[in-house]
């Protein structure tokens, strides 16, 4: 190999002493600092030759006056502006349909994306316009100078968008007004509501629905009477034609005299086969409310007569052929024929004792509630989300849904009530209330009742008198 291709420094095979190292080291270092402050010189000079160039070559500008005054903010510019152009307004109302969003509706009321967006942007800061549902009214405003003769068409470009409005619940109106270019606000109104009472008296011919709707009620407060009363009638057994309903209802009304708001039943009596159901509602201080009998006992009672909505009763308690094995045996229970997946409701406030697959009863719970009732639900298709054993449940909450697992020929509920453990009738059980009034409660009751009395006495016309079955006696409200 060649030796020459790799040369070595001469000096490199020099052996230096020590001092002779040191003094080289000290000679290396000076030189670097030397090479950096002519860099940082070199920098320095161009910075400042920059800078010169600037100053020399750039016309004067106009330096900011920095002032104390603050600048005219946009309500004070908008009022400056409103006074100074009177406004005529008018609307178009629309409404949301079902994938409509509010600024879809803006655009198809014709109005600039740009303006639309800034009014949203605006709403956005005090309500989240995605939680509009479908129906929802928006009035869309438009206006236009005063001094402009119009006749209030589109065309017309003297016109411009000046906001909308709509009302999320009764008792509060949004709007969003227009206060300058591209600037809005948006002001919380509240809505006073008024409170109205209306009474309906009517013999029941085909069902309490029917009945109930055509005094007036709104659907879902029916749901609510229905609900009333099924603690102590059963409506698929023990309706009958000339039953008679007396419900004395609440609606509330904006300051148009339109309905707002459905408002509460305060007093329902039935007479079932001639024995009169009546109760009153009474306010709690918790500011909770229940209905109470005459005699003071609240109308839930411990248990519900039936834990699922809509179904038909398929099969009854006692012996019977059963339709899968075939022998006759004890039915334990009732059967309720319904739709897969009609929600179970718990029929009392207790807690989960038993939830899993158990046999031929397939999805299965069991409640535990007070004064040593249980309540059983079998063939479920499935449990409630986040239902555990151990779970504490009120009453009507939805435990689970219909199926058919376990043996079982179709959809349907299994409902087994037990007292002590041993399975009753729930059919011919005598339920305790869930409460009862002592004294103070039933003092508070008959103020309640005489009021609702005479408001009773007030609405009664002679038209739903000759409707009525001959009165009781004169407090018949009572
Ligand atoms: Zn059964």
């Amino acid at each position: 190999m060649d030796t020459r291709q790799t040369p070595q420094p001469a000096q490199a095979q020099v052996a230096l002493s020590p001092q002779e190292e040191a003094a080289l080291l000290a000679q290396q270092a000076r030189r670097r600092r030397a090479r950096l402050r002519f860099t940082l010189a070199v920098f320095a000079g161009l910075a400042m030759m920059g800078w010169l160039a600037g100053q020399l070559l750039v016309p004067d500008m106009p330096t900011p006056v920095l002032s104390a005054k603050p600048a005219p903010s946009a309500p004070a510019l908008a009022t400056r502006w409103a006074s100074l152009v009177p406004m005529q307004r008018s609307y178009e109302s629309d409404s949301l349909v079902a994938g409509d969003s509010l600024a879809a509706l803006l655009a198809r009321a014709g109005i600039d994306g740009v303006e639309a967006d800034a009014a949203l942007d605006v709403l956005r800061t005090q309500f989240d316009p995605r939680k509009l549902k479908v129906g929802q009214k928006v009035r869309v405003f438009s206006e236009w100078p005063n001094n402009i003769a119009t006749d209030n068409t589109a065309e017309n470009d003297t016109k411009r968008f000046a906001g909308f409005d709509f009302i999320p619940e009764p008792r509060q109106r949004l709007i969003v007004r227009r206060t300058g270019h591209l600037d809005f606000d948006v002001v919380k109104q509240d809505r006073p509501l008024s409170e109205r009472f209306f009474f309906t008296d009517t013999l029941i011919s085909s069902s309490v629905y029917e009945a109930a709707r055509g005094g007036g009620m709104s659907p879902n407060l029916v749901v609510e009477l229905i609900r009333l009363f099924s603690f102590s009638i059963d409506f698929q057994r023990d309706m009958r034609e000339g039953d008679q309903l007396e419900v004395l209802f609440t609606r509330r009304f904006d300051e148009n005299n339109q309905l707002a708001e459905e408002g509460d039943i305060i007093f329902a009596a039935l007479t079932n086969r001639g024995k009169r159901y009546a109760y009153w509602r009474l306010a709690h201080d918790d500011g909770t409310h229940s209905y109470y009998d005459d005699a003071g006992r609240s109308v839930q009672r411990l248990l519900m007569k039936t834990p699922v909505d809509g179904a038909r009763l398929s099969s009854r308690f006692g012996m019977r052929r059963h339709p899968i094995l075939g022998y006759t045996r004890l039915h334990r229970g009732l059967d309720f024929a319904a739709p897969r997946g009609t929600p179970i409701y718990a029929a009392g406030d207790g807690q989960i004792v038993a939830l899993g697959r158990n046999g031929d009863f397939g999805k299965y719970i069991r409640i535990r509630h007070r004064n040593g009732y249980e309540t059983a639900y079998a063939h479920m298709n499935g449990y409630a989300r986040r239902l555990k054993k151990g779970a504490r449940v009120k009453q009507g909450q939805v435990i689970g849904y219909v199926g058919s697992t376990g043996l079982a020929t179709g959809p349907h509920l299994h409902y087994e009530v037990l007292r002590h453990k041993k399975p009753v009738n729930p059919r011919d059980l005598e339920v305790p209330a869930q409460r009862s009034l002592a004294d103070a409660g039933l003092e508070k009751l008959r103020t309640a009742q005489s009021a609702i009395g005479s408001r009773i006495n007030a609405l009664a016309t002679d038209d739903n008198r000759l409707l009525s079955l001959p009165r009781r006696s004169a407090n018949a409200a009572r």
